[in-house]
């Protein structure tokens, strides 16, 4: 087997689906379109499918309901605010620069930098995001700060929009203009 486990290759598959899902299901939509027939026939197998496997998928939505006891039975909007403010409490309920305890402008900030993109280019849901950052130690990873302080600190960390911090000089020909418009570099 090409790969070590179960388990690695349904990380590897779920990688790859989530790096080429739009081609994928563009494909897949392109097949349907030639072959009518074909969106009965997949929906029939997966109905098969699921009736052999009735034991296993029961148990999995067991599983799932365990995990997410809030899924079909709160409304996303009240679980989701509920999270984040389990999340700003365990990350002390205050702006680490200043002191700020405004829950609405309160955010998880990156230490290093990064932020979401530390997943890859998984985007991870809001819910799993929350429930990754109640498993992390206050202050080694993230941290919390107000959206003013966030702001200031990816400026003078360079983190923000390349639009804001440039990293190439700006050209002669540049300089003389914003001279001229009386702007600094
Ligand atoms: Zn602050």
């Amino acid at each position: 087997m090409p790969y070590k486990s179960k388990e690695k290759r349904r990380e590897y598959r779920r990688e790859y689906y989530a790096k080429n899902r739009e081609s994928i299901l563009a494909s897949s939509r392109e097949r349907c379109k030639q072959d009518p027939d074909l969106r009965r026939r997949r929906r029939e197998s997966s109905q098969r499918w699921r009736e052999a496997n009735r034991e296993h998928n029961n148990a999995y939505n067991r599983e799932y309901r365990k995990r997410y006891p809030h899924y079909g039975v709160i409304p996303t909007r009240i679980y989701r605010k509920n999270l984040r403010l389990k999340v700003i409490e365990h990350f002390g309920g205050k702006c680490m620069k200043c002191g700020f305890d405004d829950w609405r402008a309160l955010q998880i900030d990156h230490i290093n930098g990064g932020g979401r993109k530390s997943f890859g280019k998984i985007r991870p849901s809001p819910v799993y995001y929350h429930n990754k950052l109640l498993g992390e130690t206050p202050g080694v990873t993230y941290q919390l700060l107000c959206a003013n302080c966030n702001q200031i600190k990816k400026h003078e960390n360079k983190e923000s929009s390349p639009c804001y911090n440039p990293t190439d000089k700006p050209s002669k020909l540049a300089l003389r203009q914003l001279h001229r418009l009386g702007m600094k570099v």
